[in-house]
């Protein structure tokens, strides 16, 4: 995926929820982050590994939290709160939720969609 490319989607993501965010990327890190509404990004070749979220799965994850801050004043942990907004991106992004790889996101997130889909943990 090219740099254009990842900020297409943030620019459609925040077209459609109405608010604004930056994006920068780090050629260092592997993991994403956001702080208030800046969003940070691993470069895409940084990437591949199965472990992690797929990337397009981890913008919508990033973008998540800068919601977050837009929609509240304050950052998003992984709780509850997050998910809601988590599950509210992946659902226009993806119009359902299966398509998000939720087994490799943080267990807390998981562990709410396992819940929430009457999996037995
Ligand atoms: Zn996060």
């Amino acid at each position: 995926m090219l740099e254009q490319e990842v900020k297409e989607i943030i620019e459609i993501l925040a077209v459609n929820f109405n608010i604004e965010v930056e994006v920068k990327f780090n050629s260092r890190r592997k993991r994403g982050g956001c702080i208030k509404n800046i969003i940070k990004l691993p470069y895409f070749k940084n990437r591949h590994k199965k472990s992690l979220l797929p990337y397009e799965d981890l913008i919508l994850h990033e973008f998540s939290h800068a919601l977050g801050w837009v929609r509240f004043g304050e950052e998003t942990r992984h709780h509850n709160g997050f998910y809601y907004l988590l599950k509210e991106v992946v659902k226009s992004w993806y119009g359902n939720l299966e398509n998000y790889k939720w087994s490799v996101d943080y267990a807390s997130i998981y562990g709410l969609y396992q819940k929430e889909i009457g999996v037995q943990c």
